[in-house]
């Protein structure tokens, strides 16, 4: 979709409530802008009026009925929107899940005989794709240290075609110094894929930060809701051409009604981020305090590691952060989490249901140290949280709750 993305001058909210509405995909002719939200459009087939319309119809147009493959304007006004949302985006590409997109972003930019590097903090399904789809094509991943910019520099070699970074990493939540690890990246000729789930566009604009290709899971922050799931990739002209060629090539599409459920999260997305970023700051202050808690992993927090990148370069947060118990076991663990009636167990996030996961980084990293360095060995046992728009208090009652239990549990 063309670009919509230059009117900076108004706030983020403002930018969430307009954006995507254009009157011709929420009226007719005769009356433009009808109705608030782009109707949706259930169409496989598109009609032309007559022969010559259809010889006339240019070839793989953006926001030009065509064939169901290509979208509607429901699609098509979700893309807009997401684009208007990055800036120096030419356009988005929508995929059918956050791994789809992945898959389609890595699928574009790789190459047989490419070598490509990942940083050790990424999400595991984009792990599990290095080491099984990417491989069956001839493409080799290798991984590296996501804090180290020197190891990344020198883990660079001839056939290395691209790089993969997620800040903060899944999991464990570090982040990276994105501009530092672009700016090489770029000087030795690599394309600069970004994982941008946790903090959206609103709280990082990753192609302004060095990245050429944002990719986002539309799943956790944009749905909001956890009843819908969908990925996009954000580009600049160049790429933006290619990801959309190849997201064709490959048949993705996304359904008109899944659409209009994330133009419908989307607009109140930066409300809910910032109310369970305050949330989620409170209750990891609650928690650093607390004897049972051997680090809280949250770069939101002043003095946690990763704080001081993240006030240089991110605009807002999110209600994602994990946390490591002192000692114990994963009995004690599986206790804590039993115990809690407000935190539902399940591996998604950014819903506004609050949510606990284990978490056990050292059976999937191999660049970089697990435990972190001042972390005691013993202290192995993580829950992810995330932190919903529940009551803070509630919240922190329930973790009370958790805590007692998984000390009544050793
Ligand atoms: C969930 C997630 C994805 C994948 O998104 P799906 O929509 O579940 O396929 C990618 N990256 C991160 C960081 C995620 O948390």
């Amino acid at each position: 979709m063309s670009a919509q993305n230059d009117d900076t001058a108004q706030g983020p909210n403002t930018r969430l409530v307009g954006a995507g509405r254009r009157p011709e995909w929420t009226g007719t002719p005769d009356h433009p802008a009808a109705v608030v939200n782009p109707p949706v459009w259930r169409a496989s087939t598109h009609l032309y009026a007559d022969m010559a319309a259809l010889r006339a119809h240019p070839a793989n147009e953006d926001g030009r009925f065509y064939y169901g493959r290509r979208g509607a304007p429901t699609q098509w006004a979700l893309a807009d929107a997401l684009t208007a949302l990055e800036p120096g985006a030419a356009g988005t590409v929508l995929y059918p899940s956050g791994v789809a997109a992945m898959a389609g972003a890595l699928l574009t930019v790789l190459r047989p005989g490419d070598v490509l590097l990942m940083t050790d903090n990424a999400y595991e399904p984009s792990r599990v794709m290095g080491r099984g789809l990417l491989r069956d094509f001839g493409i080799e991943t290798r991984w590296f240290d996501p804090c180290d910019p020197a190891a990344f520099e020198a883990a660079i070699c001839e056939r290395t075609r691209a790089v993969l970074l997620e800040s903060p990493g899944s999991l464990t939540m570090e982040v990276q110094d994105v501009p530092a690890l672009a700016a090489t990246a770029k000087a030795r000729g690599l394309v600069v894929v970004l994982d941008n789930t946790w903090a959206s566009p609103l709280g990082f604009p990753a192609l302004q930060m060095g990245a050429d290709i944002a990719v986002m899971s539309l799943t956790k922050h944009v749905s909001g809701h956890s009843d819908c799931m969908m990925g996009s990739a954000s580009a600049g002209p160049e790429w933006y051409r290619k990801l959309r060629l190849r997201a064709q090539g490959l048949g993705n599409v996304v359904s008109p009604d899944d659409a209009a459920l994330m133009l419908r999260g989307l607009r109140t997305m930066k409300v809910r981020l910032d109310a369970e970023t305050a949330s989620a700051l409170a209750i990891a202050q609650w928690l650093e305090g607390r004897t049972e808690v051997s680090r809280v992993l949250c770069p939101m927090l002043p003095g946690s590691a990763g704080h001081d990148l993240w006030q240089r370069d991110f605009t807002g947060g999110c209600g994602l952060f994990s946390f490591v118990l002192k000692g114990g076991t994963s009995e004690a663990r599986d206790a804590l989490i039993d115990a809690l009636s407000l935190f539902g167990i399940g591996y998604s996030w950014g819903g506004f249901e609050s949510l606990a996961t284990p978490v056990d980084p050292a059976a999937i990293r191999t660049a970089s140290a697990w435990p972190l360095p001042g972390m005691d060995a013993a202290d192995r046992f993580g829950v992810r949280l995330s932190i919903g728009l529940e009551d803070t208090a509630d919240l922190i009652t329930d973790l009370d709750r958790g805590l007692a239990a998984w000390s009544a549990a050793l």
